[in-house]
């Protein structure tokens, strides 16, 4: 079976995530999303809120599965007998990133392959990052997050001002 995971921090899923899960559920047999829990960057949401969110987001998508992993990414891979990464490239702020990771990764695991799909012309601009500062800030989210995400967004900003 090729299994390929998708990790990131998720925090918390867009439709720019989602458009790159759902195209990558096309090339394996099976997904796994993987919310890496990320402590040291103080996410908004909790790992469980995340694959929570990740959770709702994926019900249409049979193959794909998610759960939460701290620790090395290839370590992760390694636990569910992945033979792939997959990771979504955006036109600007991802490429060297990834290109420096995948040189790490690589000598970590070299037999897991990554194969990078570019990110939807819709979703080029978009973030999580961004996402958070937009709905802090009252914007409107519609359409870039599901209608779960930006209820949990908006609620979560909310509680925090
Ligand atoms: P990380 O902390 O690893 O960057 P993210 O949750 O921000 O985790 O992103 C996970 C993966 O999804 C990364 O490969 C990232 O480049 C990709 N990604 C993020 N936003 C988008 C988007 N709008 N369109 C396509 N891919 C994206």
């Amino acid at each position: 079976m090729t299994i390929a995971i998708y990790p990131g921090s998720f925090d918390p899923i867009t439709n720019g995530h989602l458009d790159i899960a759902t195209r990558a559920a096309k090339l394996f047999e099976k997904l796994i999303i993987g919310v890496y829990e990320a402590p040291n960057k103080h996410p908004l949401f909790t790992a469980e809120e995340r694959v929570e969110l990740v959770r709702q987001a994926i019900v249409g998508l049979p193959n794909v599965k998610v759960e939460s992993f701290s620790g090395l990414t290839v370590d992760f891979a390694r636990k569910v007998k992945a033979q792939a990464m997959v990771r979504g490239l955006r036109m600007s702020a991802d490429f060297e990133r990834e290109f420096d990771m995948a040189m790490m990764n690589k000598r970590l695991f070299p037999r897991l392959e990554l194969v990078c799909l570019m990110a939807n012309v819709e979703y080029q601009f978009l973030s999580s990052t961004l996402l958070k500062e937009a709905a802090s800030l009252g914007g409107n989210i519609n359409g870039l997050v599901p209608e779960h995400v930006a209820a949990a967004l908006r609620k979560r900003v909310h509680s925090k001002m």
